[in-house]
Formats: structure tokens, sequence, C-alpha cells
């Protein structure tokens, strides 16, 4: 099985659909948490996200390939819905076509970057907004970001690196982001750009995962073992390490199914990893933010709950204004007399002129 953020807490979420349906009150009442990631450029954050969503199609590669943000919005769809089981994409730049098959989304992420941002390495801080639709997810937004690069290459201005600053930011400011700080394993990590933006936006640190990527690729000898553990800089969501398809794999067409046994099998064999395995894989990462979206969720419900609680208030309120209820047949006969004697007196009333028009009450 695939490893998917939410996983555990799908089935939980729909039962509070259903009951929530069947008051008016829409699940998308409860604000949606906002996923990004952040890190210098190809240190694996479009593969990050991927893995955990568990499907194939975001341009990834080892030059620049996430050009624009990409605001994934992942809309859970009720499994009692009649298309069930089907999982779709509907970009908001064309709105009514849904892409059922996930390579063709990746390639029309792709065309939608270079016709924005053009075909030479161009960026653009607009984003390019898709809908995934599936019974399979949990509601929220998932956020994948330009790396931060340094030196301008192809049709980059040369404040390149500000920019994607800047547009960085904008997004993980919001104190209802989630940050995904990813790191390399295989460059300093004590210097990373991740941790380095991450802790701008979130300086207790409160709303920052850390993830080491590239854990497979480290220089022979060395591991990241002290810094999954924090203890080179600590965070109070802590460390996840992963490892993910290298550029051979994605260009192979390995799966993320078969990338995520090997990564499985490279945590057991490693006999540093193999301590530290709370702290290894992508299954972890998943839990680890489950943790995180369970009680951002949790501290939602008194909101939702008030929510209801004023709906249920407004509608007593209404029925009240429909009089008492009448139960036997003597009694709704002799409601429907009163009813009738009151209609003749106001309407002889009228006849006598006592009365411009005729009550109704
Ligand atoms: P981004 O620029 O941060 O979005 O990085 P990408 O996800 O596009 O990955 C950049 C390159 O690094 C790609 O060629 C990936 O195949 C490779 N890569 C990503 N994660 C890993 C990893 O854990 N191990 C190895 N060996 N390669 C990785
Ligand atoms: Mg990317």
């Amino acid at each position: 099985t695939v490893a998917t953020i939410g996983s555990s807490l799908i089935p939980v979420i729909n039962k509070l659909h259903d009951i929530l349906a069947s008051s008016g009150t829409e699940l998308s009442d409860i604000s949606v948490p906002q996923v990004a990631v952040v890190g210098s450029q190809s240190s694996g954050k479009s593969s990050v996200l991927e893995a955990l969503v568990g499907r194939d199609f975001l341009p990834r590669g080892c030059d620049i390939c996430t050009r624009r943000p990409l605001a994934l919005m992942l809309e859970n769809r009720s499994p009692n819905s009649d298309d069930d089981r089907i999982e779709w994409g509907e970009f908001r730049h064309l709105p009514g076509r849904r892409f059922y098959d996930f390579s063709q989304i990746r390639r029309e992420i792709q065309a939608e970057t270079e016709r924005e941002a053009g075909c030479n390495k161009g960026v653009s801080e607009k984003q390019i907004r898709l809908k995934i639709s599936s019974p399979n997810v949990l509601n929220m937004t998932l956020i994948d970001l330009p790396g931060i690069t340094k030196v301008p290459v192809g049709d980059q201005p040369s404040d390149i690196e500000a920019r994607i600053r800047r547009m960085i930011m904008a997004h993980i400011n919001n104190e209802n982001c989630i940050i995904l700080a990813v790191s390399p394993a295989n460059s300093d990590l004590a210097t990373s750009d991740a941790l380095q933006i991450a802790k701008l936006a979130d300086p207790t640190g409160s709303r920052t995962v850390g993830v080491i990527t590239k854990l497979d690729i480290m220089d022979r000898g060395t591991d990241a073992c002290n810094f999954l553990l924090g203890k080179v800089v600590p965070l109070k969501h802590g460390y996840v390490g992963v490892v993910n398809r290298c550029q051979e794999d994605i260009n192979k067409n390995r799966s993320i199914q078969e990338a995520l046994a090997y990564e499985e099998q490279f945590f057991h064999d490693h006999p540093v990893y193999n301590s530290v395995s709370n702290h290894c894989g992508i299954p972890q990462l998943a839990k680890k933010l489950n943790q995180i979206l369970e009680q951002h969720i949790r501290k939602d419900l008194p909101r939702l709950k008030a929510v209801l609680n004023s709906r249920m208030h407004a509608a007593m309120k209404e029925l009240q204004t429909y009089g008492d209820v009448v139960e036997s047949k003597a009694e709704q006969g002799a409601a429907l007399l009163h009813i009738l004697r009151r209609y003749c007196d106001d309407f002889s009333a009228m006849v006598d002129g006592k009365s411009p028009d005729m009550s109704t009450k």
C-alpha cells in the first residue's frame, strides 16, 4: 500500500462529512491546513510531496523543474458518491476538464509553467492551482515551491534569489501553513537554506518539520544520525530522513511503490539508521504529518461545534414561528374551525368597511 498523508484520518473525516452533510454544513467549513515544502533547488522537495501523495505527477529532475508555485488542493470526496474510486485532477486554468491520467497532469503542469515563465528556466510567482478530487485524500492544500537558487541561469533575472525567497515567504508566513523544511543529506546540513528560511517564518518552530533527503548518497563513512535526532539544529517536531527515487529511477519510470519498498529495505539494512527507525522513511513522515493535522482539526472542532449550535438555534426559532404542533384528529379539526372563524370575522369586518384588508394571521 502507498503511504499517504491523512490515511489514518480519512475514515474519521468521511464520517464527519456525512454527519455535517445531513445538517447542511459543508466540510469545507473546517479550515483547510496547508503544507508547503521549502529548500534549495534539487533538494528533493517535489519528490517528497509526490511520495506523500502516493501518485506520480510532479515535474522532477536535477535541473530547475518547479518554476511556479503549485497549489495542490486535495479534496476529499465522500466514497458514497457515484464515481467511486476514481481520482481526478482539475486545473483552475482549465475549468471543467477532468484529468484521470496523472502523467497527463504532469505534462499540463509543464506546459502551463512554460506559458507563464517561458521555456528557458524562467520563474514566475503566479500559482498553478490544481484540485485533486479523491476518496483517498484529506482536505488540505499542498504547496510545491521553486527551490532557493543563488546564481541566475537562462532567462532568470539577476535578483533571482531574492525573488524566490519572497515567493516562499509569501506562502509560509501563513500561520495555517505547516512547513516541510527539506535539506539534502549530501550537503552541509548545518547551513541548510531550508531550515534558515523556515525559521524566519516560524521562529518558535511550532509548525516546521525537518526532512532530510538523499540519505542514500551521503559521503561514505558519514551519516545524518545526529541531525535526525535534533542534536545539531533542534526542532520541536523533529526530523525524518527519507530516500526517494534518484534520477535513474525517474528515467526508468520506477514506481512510487517500488521506491517505498526500496526505502524500507535501505533503512532496515543500514547499521545506523535501523536503530532510529522512528525517524526514517516516508511512512514515518506521513505519520508525523497526520499527528500535526489531527491537532489542527481538533483545534478547529470547538469552532465547528459553535457553527452547528447556532444553526440549530436558528432552526428551532424558525420552527417556533410555525406555532404548536397539533397531533390528534380532534385537535386538527378544532384548529381548522378556529382559522375559519377568524377568516369569517375578518371577512365580515372588511365588508363592513372596518378593516382595509383581510388579515391572514
Ligand atoms: P526539488 O528541486 O527540490 O523539487 O527536487 P526534485 O524532487 O525535483 O529532485 C531533484 C533530483 O534529486 C531528482 O533527480 C531526484 O531524482 C533526486 N532525488 C530526490 N530525492 C532523492 C533521494 O532521496 N535520493 C537520491 N539518490 N536522489 C534523490
Ligand atoms: Mg521541485
